[in-house]
C-alpha cells in the first residue's frame, strides 16, 4: 500500500489515519460487496462513521469537528475509507458539503441549534443544488424561494441529492431574485410541511449511497433559516467546492489503491505457485503506471486540502485535483481489470471487487462539477492569473 505519510503534516493526523484504516479494513470492508450488491443504505456503517467522529469532520471543534486540518483530515478519512467502500465514503463527502452552507452561513442561533441536533442526534445531511433542467448549470436552477414575513415559501424539484432519503436537515439553494447573485441557500428540515422524497436512483456505481428526488411544495421556513445572505448562494457553493473536489479526489485515490491492493495481493498469493507472475511486463507496466498515477495525484490533492486549511483556497488547484485522480482512478481500475484478463482470472464477474471499484470510480468523474467543467474551471482561471 502506498505511504502518504510524507503528505500528512502532523503525528495526530496520522494516528486518526491509521485507526480509521482499521475500521475501514475490519467493519466496513467486508460489507462493501453486499452493499453493493443489495443496493441499500447501510446504516451499521453509518452508525460506525459517526462513532469515530467522521460525520463531523468540518464542524467546528465544539461540535465534534476534528478542529486544525479539518480538509486534510476529510480527505484522509475519505481516502482510508473509499480503499474499501466507496459507497461508505460518500456519506462523509455529503456530510461535510451539505453542512458547509450552515456552517458558514448560519447565523450563530441557527448553528448553535442545528449543528448539536446533527452531531448528537446523528442526522445526516444532504445538499439540494441539482435540479432536472439545472446541474452544471448552477445559476439556471428553477427552485424559488418568496419572501413572506418572517418567512420564505420554497417550491421546486431537485435530483440527484445524495442522502436525500435518509437525511434530517436539507441545504437547498433557492432563487430569491433573478440574475447572477440571485440564489440564496436555505436551511429546511425534513418534517417540513411540503417537502416530501421522490423516486430513489439506481445506480452504476457507489450504490450503497442514497440518491434522490426531493420535491418542495409550498415549504414555509423562517427567515432565519436563510444561510448567508440573501444573493450570496452561487458564491457560498463556490467556496463549498474548494473543500469538497480534493475530496472527491480523496476518494478516487481510495479507490485506485483499494485496487491495486486487490491485484497486488491476487499477485503475491497466486506467486507462490507460479513465480513469473509478477515479471510480467504488461502488469509491472501496469503496476508502475498506476502507481505513479497514485503519487501525483495525492500531491495535488493534498496540496489542496492543506491550501484550505490555510485559508488560501486555490480553486484552480481543486479542480486540478478532482479531475486528475478521478481520470486516474478510471484509468488504473480499467487497466487492472486487463491485468486480471492476463492473470487468466475473471476481474469482470460480480463477485470480484475490481469489478465494483470499476464501477464506482466513474461517478468521481462526474459529482461536484463534471471533468469538462473542472477544465473549464482550469483554462478559465489560467487566462484570468495571465491577465494578471
Ligand atoms: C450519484 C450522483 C450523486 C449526486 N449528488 C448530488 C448532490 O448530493 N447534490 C447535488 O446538488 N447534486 C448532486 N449530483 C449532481 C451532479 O453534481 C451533477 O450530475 C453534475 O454537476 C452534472 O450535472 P448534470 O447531470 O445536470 O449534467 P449537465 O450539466 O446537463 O451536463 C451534461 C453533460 O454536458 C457536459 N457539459 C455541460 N456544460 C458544459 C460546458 N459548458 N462545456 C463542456 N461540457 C459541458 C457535462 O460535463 C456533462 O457531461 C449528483 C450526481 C450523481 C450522478
Amino acid at each position: 500500500m502506498f505511504d502518504p505519510t510524507s503528505l500528512i503534516p502532523t503525528e495526530a493526523l496520522r494516528a486518526f489515519r491509521d485507526r480509521i484504516h482499521r475500521v475501514a479494513r475490519e467493519k466496513i470492508g467486508p460489507q462493501a460487496s453486499r452493499v453493493d450488491e443489495k443496493e441499500f443504505f447501510n446504516r451499521e456503517a453509518e452508525s460506525l462513521l459517526w462513532d469515530h467522529g467522521l460525520l463531523t469532520l468540518t464542524f467546528p471543534k465544539k461540535y465534534g469537528g476534528y478542529g486544525k486540518g479539518r480538509a486534510v483530515a476529510l480527505c484522509i478519512g475519505v481516502e482510508e475509507i473509499a480503499k474499501y467502500c466507496a459507497s461508505s465514503s460518500l456519506l462523509l463527502i455529503i456530510q461535510a458539503v451539505g453542512s458547509f452552507p450552515i456552517i458558514h452561513g448560519g447565523a450563530k442561533r441557527i448553528k448553535q441549534t442545528y449543528l448539536p441536533q446533527m452531531s448528537q442526534g446523528r442526522k445526516p445531511v444532504a445538499y439540494l443544488v441539482t435540479e432536472p433542467t439545472a446541474g452544471s448549470d448552477v445559476a439556471s436552477i428553477q427552485t424559488t424561494a418568496v419572501r413572506d414575513g418572517n418567512h420564505y415559501i420554497l417550491n421546486g424539484s431537485k435530483c440527484f441529492a445524495t442522502s436525500g432519503g435518509v437525511a434530517g436537515i436539507y441545504s437547498v439553494l433557492a432563487k430569491t431574485s433573478e440574475g447572477k447573485n440571485g440564489s440564496s441557500f436555505f436551511l429546511v428540515e425534513r418534517e417540513s410541511e411540503g417537502l416530501s422524497i421522490g423516486r430513489t436512483e439506481r445506480k452504476l456505481g457507489q450504490r450503497g449511497s442514497n440518491t434522490t428526488e426531493v420535491f418542495l411544495e409550498n415549504v414555509k421556513v423562517p427567515a432565519e433559516n436563510l444561510l448567508g445572505r440573501e444573493g450570496e448562494g452561487f458564491l457560498i457553493a463556490m467556496k463549498d467546492f474548494d473543500m469538497s473536489r480534493p475530496a472527491i479526489a480523496a476518494q478516487a485515490l481510495g479507490i485506485a489503491e483499494g485496487a491495486v491492493a486487490t491485484i497486488v495481493q491476487f499477485i503475491r498469493e497466486k506467486n507462490t505457485v507460479e513465480t513469473s507472475m509478477a515479471d510480467h511486463p504488461v502488469i509491472q507496466a501496469v503496476l508502475a503506471d498506476s502507481a505513479v498515477l497514485i503519487e501525483a495525484g495525492r500531491g495535488l490533492t493534498y496540496r489542496a486540502a492543506l491550501l484550505n486549511d490555510e485559508g488560501k483556497d486555490d480553486t484552480k488547484l481543486a479542480s486540478m485535483a478532482k479531475c486528475f485522480a478521478s481520470d486516474a482512478a478510471m484509468k488504473i481500475t480499467t487497466d487492472l481489470l486487463d491485468v486480471f484478463q492476463i492473470l487468466n482470472e475473471y476481474g469482470f464477474l460480480k463477485d470480484s471487487q475490481l469489478e465494483r471499484m470499476f464501477r464506482d470510480a466513474k461517478l468521481t468523474q462526474i459529482f461536484e462539477g463534471t471533468n469538462q467543467i473542472q477544465r473549464l474551471v482550469i483554462a478559465r482561471q489560467m487566462l484570468k492569473e495571465s491577465m494578471g
